[in-house]
């Protein structure tokens, strides 16, 4: 009986032990798909790894917005979604405030406005009456009541921290290492990223950087209508307001691609325009257009300004390729400049929003001040369906510390005195290895980003 009892318990044992691996990994499979489906931003903050980070979940609020009608279809370029009046109704005011210069008109564009085509460029006045930046770099408007695009910060050594294109879903490593290092940067968010992604999406603002933004589907936006223009601002401006509480009041053109007309309707929507003076080209990382020897050596390059320019620099979130290689760059970064600073520090901009959470400025900040007043915690970002977007115009915007009024000069928080101009350097983009003049490069782009938004739909 006992030997009978002994070799069952054996048996069992030996059965146990056989399938141990096996039981563990469907334990710990179970354990990921329960991890995985997040149910705010303060559990999609502790999970690791690209498949489970970026398993797809709802957010119920969110939901509702969507099934509402509140926003346009993910991914596609945005219109005014049909039946949306208070849209409408700003549309309406921008277009009536005589903002918009007419004189410009919409650019030709291939691969579904992934693209320009090269006949719009080289058939385009060489005066560039519009400011086109995809054309020369043009950071200057030449229409009335257009602010300077912003592209360096106005101290010495200091290297603007900016990055592209997230919400990535597979960030949060990226986002430790930033907190770790004590690094804030500013993140311009997609649309469409934020709908996919809302908890990764709350993270920027509990984690204390600040966010501005990429547009709704990120194409050229010189070749949209205007009314594509003003939706593919209008309704991510929205988004970020839902679901992170905040108004945003500054932009990225996708590629730069901007000109006087695309500029005035982002005024209008009381978003500055912000753009770069050093392109990391990152996002080539493989996307078979460069090696990664050749990106750390376009890293060298704007590493060794450092005691001559104080560039907004471009880098992006868009892979874990790109966000290791800013890990691996940051110490060398960090030596030879003497700040690394997100746009809010760079440029005394305090009140990034309208809404009650103030950032520390340029001195504060580069006295170990890292994080705004009133920064919300992780685990009270909620997506409000309900939330108003009350967009204001750059032209009626009169809060010190904001992009139209910020503060001047180093240590100085109060908003007297600095022109909207002043932080916008020279004005002179010149670095000749950037993407935007490489007409190839264009689609290799819209390759990566269509590749990082399939991953999404298959993981
Ligand atoms: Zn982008």
């Amino acid at each position: 009986m006992l030997h009978k009892w002994l070799l069952s318990s054996l048996a069992l044992a030996a059965i146990a032990s056989a399938h141990e691996s096996s039981f563990e990994v469907r334990r710990s499979h179970a354990l990921l798909r329960r991890q995985s489906t997040p149910s705010n931003a303060a559990d999609a903050a502790k999970i690791y790894g690209i498949e489970q980070e970026c398993t797809q979940y709802g957010d119920d609020n969110l939901t509702k917005m969507i099934t509402d009608k509140q926003l346009p279809e993910a991914s596609q370029i945005a219109t005014i979604v049909d039946g949306d009046s208070e849209a409408q109704q700003v549309w309406k005011d921008i277009q009536s405030s005589g903002i918009i210069p007419s004189s410009v008109k919409v650019k030709t564009g291939t691969s579904g406005n992934m693209g320009i085509d090269p006949t719009a460029q080289s058939s385009y006045d060489k005066s560039d009456p519009d400011c086109w930046w995809t054309f020369n770099r043009c950071t200057e408007p030449k229409s009335d009541n257009i602010p300077t695009d912003i592209s360096s910060c106005p101290e010495p050594s200091t290297w603007g921290l900016t990055f592209d294109d997230g919400p990535n879903c597979s960030h949060n490593e990226f986002y430790d290492y930033l907190q770790q290092q004590k690094l804030r940067a500013t993140m311009f968010y997609i649309g469409t990223n934020i709908v996919n992604h809302p908890y990764q999406a709350q993270r920027v603002i509990a984690d204390g950087h600040d966010v501005c933004v990429h547009t709704w589907s990120h194409h050229y936006m010189t070749t949209l209508s205007n009314e594509q223009v003003f939706a593919e601002l209008y309704y991510t401006g929205k988004i970020i307001k839902a679901v992170l509480g905040v108004t945003p009041r500054c932009w990225r053109p996708p590629f730069g691609d901007v000109d006087d007309r695309v500029r005035a309707i982002a005024a209008g929507l009381g978003m500055r325009t912000i753009l770069w003076q050093q392109d990391t080209n990152d996002w080539e990382l493989g996307s078979g257009q460069a090696t990664k020897d050749q990106i750390e050596g376009w890293y060298t390059n704007i590493i060794n300004k450092a005691s001559n320019e104080s560039p907004i620099v471009l880098t992006h979130e868009i892979s874990n390729a790109t966000m290791s290689m800013f890990e691996s760059q940051a110490p060398n970064i960090q030596k030879a400049y003497k700040n690394v600073v997100p746009l809010t520090a760079c440029l005394n901009v305090t009140n990034p929003y309208p809404e009650d959470i103030t950032y520390p400025d340029f001195k504060a900040f580069t006295s170990g001040t890292l994080d705004p007043k009133n920064k919300p915690d992780i685990a009270s970002v909620k997506v409000d369906a309900s939330a108003t977007y009350s967009p204001v115009a750059l032209s009626k915007q009169t809060q010190s510390g904001s992009y139209m009024s910020p503060g001047s000069g180093s240590g100085s928080s109060d908003s007297s005195g600095s022109s909207s101009s002043s932080s916008s350097g020279s004005g002179s983009n010149s670095n000749s290895s950037s993407s935007a003049f490489k007409i190839g490069a264009i689609s290799a782009y819209a390759t990566a980003i269509t590749l990082a938004s399939m991953a999404v739909v298959f993981l």
